[in-house]
């Protein structure tokens, strides 16, 4: 796809099960706007003519800061009542990627993620040696509390309560909203963004898919471009982001094909979850095995934002 001012962008919000009752109105249009937002400020990104990478970090940020996304404010609290975050971005021309986990002070820890990519050596730090070299190149630190709301704070005290010393892994809904995106530009390159707060109540230092390349991200021009989100253990074990790609490449799979295989892989180990992907044409698809995944896309010609099955 190089034709001039054709590019797309999907971005998701999470997976899990999404209650239609449970859903307060307020919540669904506030959900639906904070979606619109991160949809536009992409979309801006590559009508102008900018890259794919600017337009996935863009609109992951804008996500990272709405309080309703496990992502940056409003990140979900680990088994001390603190907040690790993880991002990850990728490129699919020269394959570079960023990513890190751990990190306590980062306010929008894709750009961070952005910066490791770009250095072009380290493709991966974590913790302290995150947030110091975050520091180093003067991006906005904050106090660890900060990331903290209320509705965060009454889900870990719910985890606590049903599985104070278990894994997360059985109550796996306390976790809805990492955020993702992907992008193809007018050039024809595509890239993949994603970032979370990890799972609720989870046991300080654990690490995710939306940490690691190739689970949770994963950007490939000759393929396509996909972020994932959902239960991140199932997501590791079936390599699901990559896989996506390695389907279509190696396995002749068409692009709908490998992406709900690649869901479906997950699914059969356990997992719930969805991913969200952008094909070398420009083309979407964005497979779920959860109750429902917050998502959306926009086209050069076409805007949409969908919860469940119809949009919204
Ligand atoms: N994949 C994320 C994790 O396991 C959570 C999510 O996507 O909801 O940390």
């Amino acid at each position: 796809m190089s034709k001039k001012n054709t590019f797309s962008l999907a971005i998701h919000g999470g997976a899990g099960v999404i209650d239609k009752e449970e859903l307060s109105k307020a919540e669904r249009s506030a959900i639906v706007k904070d979606l619109h937002a991160s949809l536009e400020a992409g979309e801006t990104v590559l009508r102008n003519g900018g890259s794919a990478i600017e337009a996935v970090c863009a609109a992951v940020r804008s996500l990272e800061d709405s309080a309703n996304f496990n992502a940056g404010k409003g990140a979900v609290y680990s088994r001390s009542g603190k907040h690790y975050l993880e991002a990850s971005v990728m490129e699919g021309k020269e394959h570079r990627a960023g990513a890190l986990s751990n990190s306590k002070h980062i306010k929008n820890p894709v750009d961070m993620a952005k910066i490791l990519m770009e250095r072009n050596d380290i493709v991966m730090l974590d913790g302290e040696g995150v947030d110091q070299m975050a520091k180093d190149y003067n991006l906005p630190l904050v106090e660890n509390d900060w990331f903290d709301t209320p509705f965060r704070a009454q889900q870990w005290e719910l985890a606590k309560k049903y599985a104070a010393d278990q894994t997360f892994l059985d109550h796996s809904n306390f976790k809805k909203g990492t955020v993702g995106a992907v992008a193809i530009d007018q050039n024809g390159l595509v890239a993949a963004a994603t970032s979370t707060g990890g799972m609720t109540n989870k046991i300080d230092g654990r690490i995710g898919d939306t940490a690691l390349i190739g689970c949770g991200t994963y950007a490939d021009n000759k393929t396509c471009a996909v972020s994932c989100t959902g239960t991140g253990e199932y997501f590791i074990r079936a390599v699901v982001a990559a896989t996506v790609s390695h389907l279509m490449e190696y396995g002749g799979l068409t692009f709908e094909e490998a992406a709900q295989k690649a869901i479906d892989k997950q699914a059969d180990l356990g997992g719930d979850g969805g991913l969200i992907a952008i094909d070398s044409q420009g083309k979407i698809t964005m497979p779920y095995n959860s109750e429902g995944m917050y998502r959306g896309y926009v086209t050069a010609d076409e805007k949409k934002v969908y919860i469940w099955n119809q949009p919204e």
